[in-house]
């Protein structure tokens, strides 16, 4: 597993105030926004290209465009609902998969309950949306399923990442069992989880901040 930790005043910065606890959910659902194209710039640098002939308005050119099949999203539901915009917006040709995971508050074990994904992920180079990468217990899952159908690689772009959950997601898929590249981009690796199974210092639930507590 390759992990990236964003190191840029402007994510430190925006980071700083999507913690706060005074920050409102509107700031909070645009600061995510923001963060997430700022990461989706990373997460993509390994995008597989192909070459391609165009004329410039001076003369015949060759550049790149991306390759086929195009890449899939698949935000992890709720929470990675607030991150598919900021992602698409440098992606505009990605499909988008979606899968349900809830966790047991008790046991923080996950359950999936909905999943809509194609049963051929052959040859897709797959971004999982998961804003708080806490135990890795869904992260696991959708990379396993992602792993299973046939992805080309799959990379995690999460807000923050806690070392218990980059352990089991390195243990999981140790590099030298693992078929294809597996990363995690994040705007900061914490301190650790506390015993409710929350990032400290972290931001609280994603998705009650996101979208108010249920
Ligand atoms: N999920 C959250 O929303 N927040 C955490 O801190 C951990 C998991």
């Amino acid at each position: 597993m390759q992990t990236f930790v964003a190191d840029h005043p402007l994510v430190a910065h925006k980071l700083t105030t999507l913690r706060d606890v005074n920050t409102p959910t509107h700031e909070f659902r645009r600061l995510a926004d923001e963060l997430v194209t700022l990461l989706a710039y990373e997460a993509t640098r390994h995008l597989q290209v192909e070459p391609v002939d165009i004329e410039t308005p001076v003369t015949a050119a060759t550049g790149v465009r991306l390759a086929d099949p195009p890449p899939m999203i698949i935000p992890v539901l709720r929470a990675g609902i607030g991150m598919l915009d900021g992602m698409i917006r440098l992606l505009p040709g990605a499909a988008v998969g979606f899968v349900g995971l809830a966790r047991d508050e008790e046991t923080l074990v996950a359950t999936t309950y909905a999943e809509r994904l194609p049963a051929d992920l052959t040859g897709r180079e797959i971004f999982v949306l998961d804003p708080m990468l806490a135990t890795g217990g869904t992260l696991e899952t959708v990379i396993r399923l992602a792993l299973d159908r046939g992805a080309a690689s799959v990379t995690a772009v999460c807000l923050l990442a806690a070392p218990e959950g980059l352990q089991r997601i390195g243990a999981a898929f140790p590099e030298e069992d693992t078929p294809v590249p597996i990363r995690v981009v994040t705007a900061a690796l914490d301190a650790r989880l506390n015993e409710h199974g929350y990032i400290v210092p972290g931001l609280g639930d994603a998705g009650d901040r996101l979208f108010g507590a249920v």
